[in-house]
């Protein structure tokens, strides 16, 4: 699983990406101890479950749509013959935004963690936190004081305890306090290009329309963000291969009303974040949970 794979931007002076250069070096090593999976191979575990006859092959998995896939990675993997999955979450085509998970992303690389922080917490109130988080708040908010503030804290702020309803419009707060602009035209590909990408072998998958934590949104929610990317997405899906990928991943980003509704689209796999190899019995058991490692968890993997 890969995210930001790119060069040092010196707009985004904190921005935490995986170097091109640490990416290329990776593709050789998977190259030369484990061998990457064909397409037809891949296809033969979907749909018969058949594993292919040498074990640890890789297949590779590319989240989010960001540009860099379509800058870097696409012409690396077409030099080398190879394919990849890009899953591609909708609401950034249809309403021009940028999603809140990468503003934040956009702001963590732009500032510190210690002046973001500062300025959250001065737009931030306790009736925005649910009751249920709301003393582990305090206990963040008092042990904030003594420890050094960084923008794992932030990110955590705004993305856990920060009730949903009022994420949006927090971001927004503290942008214009920063006086920071997005330009979304250059954070996605381009959608004609993923459709490039698609004629040159590469598959596109949904990562849902707003990419939220599927476990905290009710039945009909789940059903919207589903078919709503789905639809969007339209020709850039063979019907015969469509496949989705958890946002956010791991066992308490989903549930099982989000496995059924993949199902009942008729999706025929999706991917999870789980270390650990696929194996023969997650053709029956994990369909809707493949499991993947992240990239760092190899060498060169790490982030810049
Ligand atoms: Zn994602």
């Amino acid at each position: 699983m890969y995210h930001y794979v790119r060069e040092y931007n010196a707009t985004l002076p904190y921005f935490r990406y995986l170097d091109i250069n640490n990416f290329r070096k990776q593709l050789d090593f998977f190259e030369a101890e484990y061998g990457y999976i064909s397409f037809e191979e891949w296809c033969d575990f979907i749909y018969n479950g058949l594993m292919p006859k040498k074990p640890g092959k890789v297949l590779l998995t590319f989240d989010d749509a960001m540009r860099c896939h379509y800058d870097y990675v696409f012409p690396e993997l077409i030099k080398r013959g190879l394919w990849g999955i890009f899953y591609v979450p909708t609401a950034p085509y249809s309403d021009s935004t940028i999603l809140d998970v990468h503003r934040i992303h956009l702001l963590c690389g732009s500032f510190s963690g210690t002046k973001l922080l500062k300025i959250a917490y001065s737009f931030i109130t306790e009736k925005m936190i649910p009751d249920q988080m709301i003393e582990e708040f305090r206990n963040l908010t008092y042990t904030r004081q003594q420890n050094t503030e960084g923008v794992s804290e932030f990110k955590r702020l705004m993305n856990y305890f920060l009730d949903y309803k009022y994420r949006s419009t927090i971001i927004d707060q503290i942008i214009d306090h920063l006086n920071f602009s997005f330009n979304s035209d250059i954070f996605y590909i381009p959608y004609k290009n993923l459709f490039e990408m698609k004629r040159n072998g590469m598959i596109i998958g949904s990562h849902s329309h707003s990419h939220p934590v599927m476990s905290k949104l009710s039945i009909q929610s789940q059903q919207d963000e589903i078919e709503k990317s789905f639809l969007i997405l339209g020709d850039l899906i063979d019907l015969e291969h469509k496949s989705y990928c958890h946002p956010y991943g791991g066992f308490h980003s989903f549930n099982k009303t989000t496995t059924e509704t993949l199902e009942k689209h008729n999706v025929f796999y999706s991917f999870n974040v789980e270390g650990r190899e696929i194996n023969q019995s997650d053709f029956i058991h994990s369909k809707h949970y493949l499991p993947r490692f992240d990239c760092n968890l190899f060498p060169f993997g790490k982030s810049s």
